[in-house]
Order: C-alpha cells, then sequence, then structure tokens
C-alpha cells in the first residue's frame, strides 16, 4: 500500500457473511471485486468507483453488501 492510499477517493466494501446466502449474483455480476468461499467477499477493501459495485449492493437480495465513502463513511449503497 502506498503512503497515499487513504487519501485517494475510493469505496469501501463490506460483505455481512452473517446475511450472504450464496446467491452469487455479486460474483457474477462484479467478478472483479468479489469473490465465492463459503460466502462471498470483497477482494479488496478499497475500490475504485464502478457501476457494477452498485448494481452488485443493490440487487442482493439479502442486503448483505455495503458501499461506503472511504473517506467519509458515508453510505451509497444500497440506497436507503
Ligand atoms: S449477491 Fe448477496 S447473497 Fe448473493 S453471494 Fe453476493 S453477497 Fe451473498
Amino acid at each position: 500500500m502506498s503512503a497515499n492510499a487513504d487519501d485517494r477517493a475510493g469505496w469501501r466494501l463490506r460483505v455481512d457473511s452473517t446475511r450472504c446466502v450464496s446467491s452469487g449474483f455479486c460474483v457474477g455480476s462484479a467478478p472483479e471485486h468479489f469473490t465465492m468461499e463459503q460466502v462471498s467477499r470483497p477482494l479488496a477493501d478499497v475500490v475504485a468507483p464502478a457501476d457494477t459495485v452498485l448494481e452488485a449492493a443493490d440487487f442482493c437480495p439479502v442486503e448483505a453488501i455495503s458501499v461506503f465513502d472511504a473517506r467519509t463513511g458515508a453510505q451509497i449503497a444500497p440506497k436507503r
């Protein structure tokens, strides 16, 4: 990690492993950001903003995926 990694604009991804039902939707729609083990998990904590991440969060059937602004902590998806 570079010294300035936390200064870059980005989104922080979380998957709630207690909610994930392993549907695989997020891995199918955004394979560059999620991988499936027992349940889904993000491949990186902070990623560059991407529509596929929002789609995964918005269409996860159990709202297990959360996306936050890495700087402010504000929730971006799923929309409330
Ligand atoms: S879309 Fe939601 S329930 Fe399906 S694998 Fe991803 S996190 Fe789990």
